[in-house]
C-alpha cells in the first residue's frame, strides 16, 4: 500500500515538475507521518522515503529514536517555547518559525548543542486569525532579526493555504509565497539566496504548489491514508 502510494506521488511530482519546466529532483517529498505508527513509517523507509514531517514533540520523541539516524526529520507543527530544546535535539529542519521569541530560543539551544539549525519561516499568507505564521508585510523585518542569530540558517519559507479549498484556489497563496521569497532573496536575507526553499503543497494541492515553485511538498494522507 505505502509503496504503491509513494510511487504514485513521486510520479505526480515528476509530471508536475516537467509540465512546468522544472527538474523533478528539485522537489523534495516530505512524508507527513503525524499520528501514524512507526511500523508504517518503517514501510515507507523500506520503500526509499528518507524525509519525514512530524507535528507533535511528545509523539516525535517516542517515534524518532526508533527509526535510525539516516532519516531527515522536519518539524511542521506549532512550536511552543518550552518545547524548543526538544525540537532542536530531534529535528533536522524546523519549518514553522514565525516569531522572534521562538527563534531566540532555538538559537540558544542550537548553540548549546553546537548545532547549526536549519529553519524555515512560516508565513500566514491567507491572514487567517487562528493560523500560525508571520504576515507578509512583517516577514522582511522578522527575517532580518532571525538571520542575526548565529546558530540558525534560514533557508526559505513555508505556508499553508486555507484548509479544505480546491487545489486551484490554493494557487494564489503559493504564488504570493514565491513572490515574497523572491523579494527577500533580492535583499540577500536567506542562507543561500540562489537556492531558496519553498515548503508548500499538501495531499490535495501539491501538484499546483510545484507549478508555483515549491521545492518541498508535505504529503501525509495521500501516502499513509486518512488520519483518525
Ligand atoms: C498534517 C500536515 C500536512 C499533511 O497534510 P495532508 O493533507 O495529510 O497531506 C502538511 N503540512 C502540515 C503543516 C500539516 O500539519
Amino acid at each position: 500500500m505505502i509503496r504503491e502510494n509513494l510511487h504514485i506521488i513521486q510520479d505526480n511530482i515528476t509530471k508536475a515538475a516537467l509540465a512546468s519546466g522544472r527538474q523533478p529532483e528539485a522537489i523534495k517529498l516530505v512524508a507527513v507521518s503525524k499520528r501514524k505508527p512507526v511500523t508504517l513509517i518503517a514501510e515507507a523507509i523500506a520503500s526509499g522515503q528518507m524525509v519525514f514531517g512530524e507535528n507533535y514533540l511528545q509523539e516525535s520523541s517516542e517515534k524518532i529514536p526508533q527509526l535510525g539516524d539516516k532519516i531527515s526529520w522536519h518539524f511542521i507543527g506549532n512550536l511552543q517555547s518550552n518545547k524548543a530544546k526538544q525540537a532542536v535535539m530531534l529535528f533536522d529542519v524546523i519549518e514553522t518559525v514565525d516569531r522572534l521569541k521562538i527563534a531566540l530560543k532555538l538559537d540558544k539551544f542550537a548553540a548549546e548543542l553546537q548545532k547549526e539549525m536549519t529553519v524555515l519561516m512560516q508565513v500566514n499568507v491567507s491572514r487567517e486569525e487562528q493560523k500560525s505564521g508571520v504576515f507578509v508585510e512583517d516577514a522582511g523585518s522578522l527575517l532580518h532579526a532571525i538571520r542575526e542569530q548565529t546558530n540558525l540558517r534560514v533557508t526559505g519559507l513555508m505556508t499553508m493555504p486555507p484548509y479544505g479549498i480546491d487545489p486551484e484556489e490554493s494557487r494564489p497563496y503559493f504564488r504570493k509565497l514565491r513572490q515574497l521569497a523572491n523579494e527577500l532573496s533580492r535583499e540577500q536575507l536567506f542562507y543561500d539566496n540562489a537556492n531558496v526553499a519553498l515548503s508548500m503543497g499538501m495531499s490535495g494541492d501539491y501538484q499546483v504548489a510545484i507549478e508555483e515553485g515549491a521545492t518541498m511538498v508535505r504529503v501525509g494522507t495521500a501516502l499513509f491514508g486518512r488520519r483518525i
